[in-house]
């Protein structure tokens, strides 16, 4: 540890001391091939702890535990009881809070107020939500009339099922919360899961197996296989005992995750990435515009995938909305998760962190007016300043690419431009998030209908909530997460005839 920071409590040190294994049918297992890789604190730069490495090996013990689980102990449990067991997680994120605030911190780099609303709110509330779902989830009956029988001689009626065994792949950019969305409807709907964290930010997902375990989870119902995408995840997206795909991450990973989904034509979701515009008309609440605009980039260091980083500003308040915007990115207190004063924390790694720079470099050859940022500050750990460009066109690098980074591309546009503005906005392969800021509630409604993304707000930015589905339109993925759509997509559904 640095010790200029606060330190850790006794439980997260603890928990980084250990030699991780596998969590797999409910206990703790060394990686067959014996590899291991290290685990780094974004905010210093320095290692922090290990993590197993995982192949094609650990996945097939880990699929053999999760299907011996989904057809025994797990099979068993009523509705009622797998409901309990989602609210006893809750209560036992809350119950280990300051330990998986410590430890989200030291491993992906959010700023701590974040963590603390991650962990005593987001998650608690996602696992009591989906808590409710088990016994809720029904069939129905089918006025059906098969092979000539009258009303009387057949019952038609329709089962919902669990899925079966799911792999999860999740990204780094929130740990927690991404493993928690598919955790929570997997676990409702009675499936058993695999799952496969990000290499860069292990940690939680751990300690989250654990926790499952000891809010009554049969064994082998949650397996925790850590390692690298194109060995582990590989693995797991290919296996033919797998039954759906569950993924959180880049286009790009996504294709190959369908790809390999082809052998067992296994069911997929797809959360992937996105390139949201955040528009403002001119009559807009600017006090609110102006830290909304800032939060929606750089929430997250701009590592979201519902980042607003394309700003589009009518012309007659947009110098007002970029001074206001640059004013935050420069005053906002730069530095390491655990200091309670930090309000923006570092980039996951030095390779995104170079990334994202180039990015930037290729927004100031093309001609794009820098305004504030741009540079690496210099202290240890993997910082990048929060970064305003303004006067962009449709085709500058930094406008057409997730950047995934605290980059900001502002353009203004005109009283005659609404057609042009929403055409722009659409202009992008991804159609994940979006935002209208107005008060005439009509020219907002027309807005959202013309945005082709999977969610839109109004004088707010990414908007989530356990209950909303949320998901993407276009490149950003297939199907929805959250809500009922997040339950269904867990679930299969088997049309039954009964006659006499
Ligand atoms: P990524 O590179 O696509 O990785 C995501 C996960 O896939 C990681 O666990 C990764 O393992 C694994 N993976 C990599 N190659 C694989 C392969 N060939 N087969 C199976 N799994 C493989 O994404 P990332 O860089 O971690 O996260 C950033 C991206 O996620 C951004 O594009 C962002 O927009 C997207 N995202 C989307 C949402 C959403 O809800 N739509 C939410 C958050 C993030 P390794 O860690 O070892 O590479
Ligand atoms: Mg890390």
């Amino acid at each position: 540890m640095n010790p200029a920071l606060p330190s850790p409590g006794a439980a997260a040190q603890a928990f980084l001391a250990r030699a991780h294994g596998h969590f797999i049918g409910g206990r703790w297992v060394a990686p067959l091939a014996g590899e291991r890789f290290d685990v780094f604190d974004p905010g210093t730069g320095l290692k922090i702890s290990t993590a197993a490495a995982g192949d094609a090996q650990d996945i097939d013990a880990a699929v053999a535990a999760a299907r011996a689980a989904f057809t025994g102990p797990w099979a068993k449990f009523t509705a009622a009881e797998r409901g309990k067991v989602l609210w006893k997680l809750a209560d036992l994120v809350e119950r280990h809070a300051q330990e998986l605030i410590e430890l989200e911190i030291l491993d992906n780099g959010l700023p701590l107020p974040v963590a603390q609303y991650v962990v005593h709110h987001v998650v608690p509330d996602f696992f009591r939500y989906y808590a409710g779902w088990p016994t809720k989830i029904e069939g129905a009956t089918i006025p059906a009339a098969p092979q000539g029988r009258r009303p009387g001689e057949v019952l038609s009626f329709t089962l919902r099922e669990p899925l079966g065994v799911v792999g999860a792949i999740t990204p780094w950019n929130a740990p927690l919360p991404m493993l928690m969305v598919k955790l929570a409807p997997a676990l409702a709907a009675g499936c058993t899961l695999v799952l496969k964290p990000a290499e860069l930010t292990p940690l939680t997902a751990l300690r989250m197996a654990e926790l499952c375990a000891e809010a009554g989870v049969p064994d082998g119902v949650v397996n925790v296989v850590t390692g690298l995408g194109e060995t582990a995840g590989a693995a797991l997206a290919a296996h033919p005992r797998v039954d759906k795909i569950a993924f959180t991450g880049s286009t790009e990973v996504g294709r190959l995750i369908v790809k390999a989904a082809v052998g067992n034509l296994k069911k997929v979701s797809l959360e992937l990435g996105g390139k949201s515009p955040v528009i403002v008309f001119a009559d807009a609440a600017l006090e609110q515009v102006i830290p909304g605009a800032a939060r929606a980039c750089f929430f997250l260091q701009g590592q979201n995938c519902m980042a607003g980083t394309r700003l589009y500003v009518h012309e007659k308040v947009h110098d007002q909305v970029v001074a206001g915007v640059a004013n935050i990115a420069r005053s906002m207190q730069m530095g390491h998760g655990l200091d309670p004063a930090s309000q923006f924390g570092p980039l996951i790694s030095t390779e995104q962190r170079e990334r994202v720079r180039g990015f930037v470099e290729a927004g100031r050859r093309e001609g794009g007016e820098l305004v504030c940022g741009g540079g690496v500050p210099s202290r240890p750990g993997y910082f990048f300043e929060p970064t305003v460009f303004a006067r962009m066109r449709p085709d500058m690098t930094p406008v057409k690419s997730e950047i995934f980074g605290p980059v900001l591309c502002v353009q203004a546009f005109g009283d005659q431009d609404l057609e042009r503005v929403a055409a722009e906005a659409n202009d992008t392969i991804y159609g994940l998030s979006g935002s209208v800021w107005t008060r005439d509630i009509g020219l907002a409604m027309q807005m959202v209908r013309r945005i082709d993304s999977g969610q839109v707000s109004v004088n707010m930015h990414a908007a989530l909530d356990p209950a909303m589905p949320f998901g993407g339109n276009k490149q950003s993925g297939w199907g929805r997460e959250f809500g009922k759509e997040g339950l269904d997509s867990y679930l299969k559904t088997k049309g039954v005839s009964v006659a006499w």
